[in-house]
């Protein structure tokens, strides 16, 4: 590392250079930093079925509280992570938070409850996935369909030999296994003929169009039938008006997550929610405002 500095001082003492760099060290050390003193934190979003408006589960959003920041959004501060491979480590933490919240939950929720888990595209490739689950499993005496694992198209399009692979032992495990903003990846079909998979997550940009365009529309009630044709749960993401919960339900859409209902909430606040949302008084009550 020397030797290759040396040969290029000239880069290394490039103000810009240097500069980046330097921010990228500052960065690193304040994620390690918040690693340490738990500045991290989870917040839960209820899944609701859209019929009998009974609780799902829940799906786990990581929130970054930064002492100066203040709260930092996943799509920010996930990617660094993944640069500075720090993800293995907040990963392992993630799925141990959200399994332990769910074993805390179990007997005011019912022994159906999901958690769902976020698993960033380098995090799936690597094999310390599989055994962070399968510890957490058994320190806890979870049922692995407890857990839910949840990655993005792009995450498994990388490597299709690998990816079928993980997808074989992340099943011979028994965890969920959910693709999450279907719809907006390549190749979708192709992989629903080869993986296995549990449930399909209609990405929220179909759903805030849905309504206005009739072919965003006719994409979410395709991906709803194709759903339901290879026995695969489908997931209605970002659903915020009641217009959108009785559209999705004359469509067949079993399962929707979205501020129509609730917010990520911190875990005393998801600890307390309703088994089953009344349709009827959100009807009644204004769109909640949205938060940016
Ligand atoms: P995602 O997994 O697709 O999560 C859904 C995102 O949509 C969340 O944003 C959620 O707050 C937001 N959302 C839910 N309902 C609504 C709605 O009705 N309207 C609108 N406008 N938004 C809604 P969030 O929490 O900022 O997370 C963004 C992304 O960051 C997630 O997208 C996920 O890909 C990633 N992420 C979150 N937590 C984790 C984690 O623990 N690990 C990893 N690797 N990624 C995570
Ligand atoms: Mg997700
Ligand atoms: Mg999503
Ligand atoms: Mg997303």
């Amino acid at each position: 590392e020397a030797k290759r500095a040396g040969r290029q001082q000239y880069r290394f003492y490039s103000p810009e250079m240097n500069g980046r760099a330097r921010s990228r060290l500052m960065l690193e050390e304040s994620l390690r930093n918040a690693i340490e003193h738990s500045d991290f934190y989870l917040v839960y979003q209820p899944q609701i079925y859209l019929e009998s408006g009974r609780l799902r589960g829940f799906e786990a959003l990581l929130r970054w509280e930064h002492r100066v920041a203040g709260t930092v959004a996943p799509n920010v501060f996930i990617p660094l992570l993944e640069e500075t491979r720090l993800i293995n480590r907040l990963g392992d933490w993630v799925i141990r938070e959200g399994a332990n919240q769910c074993k805390t939950w179990l007997p005011r929720f019912g022994e159906d409850l999901v958690i769902s888990l976020n698993v960033s595209p380098v995090q799936f490739s690597m094999p310390q996935l599989l055994s962070d689950l399968q510890r957490v499993l058994d320190d806890l005496q979870l049922r692995p369909s407890q857990l839910e694992v949840e990655v993005t198209e792009s995450a498994l399009m990388q490597d299709l030999e690998q990816t079928r692979k993980k997808l074989q032992q992340l099943r011979a495990l028994g965890v969920r296994i959910a693709i999450d903003d279907f719809g907006t990846g390549y190749s979708s079909l192709a992989y629903l003929r080869h993986f296995e998979l549990d449930t399909l997550k209609v990405d929220r940009l179909f759903i805030a169009s849905m309504l206005d365009s009739p072919r965003d529309a006719a994409v979410v009630s395709t991906i709803i039938d194709l759903g339901r044709h290879l026995g695969l749960e489908v997931i209605a993401e970002g659903v915020e008006t009641m217009a959108q919960r009785d559209w999705l339900l004359d469509h067949g859409c079993a399962i929707m997550q979205g501020f129509l209902v609730a917010q990520g909430m911190a875990a005393a606040a998801a600890g307390a929610f309703p088994l089953r949302v009344e349709w009827g008084a959100l009807r009644s009550t204004p769109v909640p405002a949205l938060s940016p």
